[in-house]
């Protein structure tokens, strides 16, 4: 595969140009400048192996009548664009995935609607965990507080014991699992995939240690691999009674909708929990033009919930904060809020990037309804949140 974009990334520590300039004399009264906002990005191009299919959109099935059948939407080029070139790369830790990699499973079959484990896709979906796991050690080992885990196959649907949703292994499960296991006492993950993040849920569907918050598009069951509905009574279980909490939003819910899920429910209920690490679940098909979304949210939207999440992580967790993606379907589109996420997460000042294309009259109104009264259950209901 010619990838000359990636070619010579891996392994290597490109930096941007703002960081070399660490030349000073003597002479020299200036102060030298403050580094630029850095974060370091977990990533290896083994991922692009995996190959989903294509047929009619997701189900991999050719009808038989159409001249041009259509790529699987959570095909590598999703990532070959979201990839920036500028963006220092940390190295992974190769034995960490090579122990990954000898636990190997063969496959070549459709694991439940939607997905399918193609030649190449066992390895992929390795790499994938095991590179969330080396962004989650960079964190743990305090190599740095702020890491984003590029990877594909995403995971977030991913149950103990079930593919589901092009999702094989649930790699942002696994690192909380990491952070567990490590003496994080407390870790909260907030999911903003426009679908229900229920593999993780049910991952930690028991535990208190880990607080799971997802918003996500109110879509429902999708079938017998995704039995969870993300519906707001799934809270939990036992002692984890409470530490499940679903925001189910209108379809149709854009930027101050989902600006305003984080300030009167996201951000409360992660100051109560107190967590030592926050794990930040990104999909950019929330947004207003995804394939396989139907919300509505555009870079502005993106960038300040990005600040939101580093003003917690600030605020609450040292700072600490992991970053793993998940889907996100429009080529370019993806790429850009990606980008606006980073952006937001970095604090930076003014944006970076114009956005090529938001056009969005948002009727806030249903989805601030909406957002007051899953706010008035949870007080009502989750033991934590009521005072
Ligand atoms: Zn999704």
């Amino acid at each position: 595969m010619a990838l000359p974009k990636f070619s010579n990334q891996k392994n290597k520590m490109p930096r941007r140009p703002t960081t070399t300039n660490t030349s000073s004399t003597a002479m020299d009264v200036t102060p030298p400048a403050p580094p630029p906002p850095q974060i370091d990005v977990f990533w290896d191009e083994g991922m692009l192996a995996h190959d989903p299919g294509q047929g009619v959109f997701d189900t991999g099935h050719d009808p038989g009548f159409l001249e041009v059948l259509e790529r699987h939407p959570e095909n590598p080029d999703r990532v070959k664009n979201m990839f920036m070139p500028d963006i220092v790369c940390i190295p992974i830790f190769s034995e960490y995935i090579e122990e990954l990699v000898k636990a190997d499973a063969t496959g070549g079959k459709p694991l439940c609607s939607g997905t399918f484990l193609n030649p190449g896709s066992w390895a992929a979906a390795l790499l994938a965990a095991g590179t969330t796991l080396s962004a989650m050690k960079h964190i743990l080992n305090t190599k740095g507080k702020l890491a984003y885990a590029l990877v594909r196959p995403p995971g977030h649907h991913a149950q103990p014991t079930q593919a589901d949703g092009y999702c094989f292994l649930n790699n942002a499960g696994l690192a909380v699992q990491l952070g567990l296991n490590s003496g994080c006492a407390k870790i909260a993950v907030i999911d903003i995939d426009v679908h229900y993040g229920n593999g993780t849920a049910e991952g930690f569907y028991k535990s208190d240690d880990v607080l799971t918050i997802s918003l996500h598009m109110n879509h429902g069951s999708w079938g017998p691999s995704h039995p969870q509905s993300g519906s707001i009574d799934e809270l939990g279980e036992g002692r984890g009674f409470g530490f499940n909490l679903n925001v189910p939003l209108p379809n149709g819910t854009g930027d101050l909708g989902y600006e305003y899920a984080m300030t009167e429910l996201v951000v409360p209920a992660v100051r109560k929990f107190k967590p030592e690490l926050l794990v930040f679940v990104i999909g950019q098909d929330s947004s207003a033009f995804d394939p396989n979304g139907r919300q509505c949210l555009t870079m502005a939207g993106y960038r300040e919930i990005g600040r939101l999440i580093r003003k917690l992580a600030d605020d609450h967790a040292e700072g600490r904060l992991l970053i793993v993606q998940e889907g996100g379907y429009h080529i370019t589109y993806s790429a850009y809020c990606l980008h606006a996420t980073l952006e937001g997460v970095l604090s930076l000042p003014n944006p970076l990037l114009e956005d090529p294309i938001a056009y969005y009259p948002e009727d806030e109104a249903f989805s601030f309804k909406v957002v007051d009264s899953i706010k008035q259950y949870w007080q009502e209901t989750v033991p934590f949140l009521k005072e």
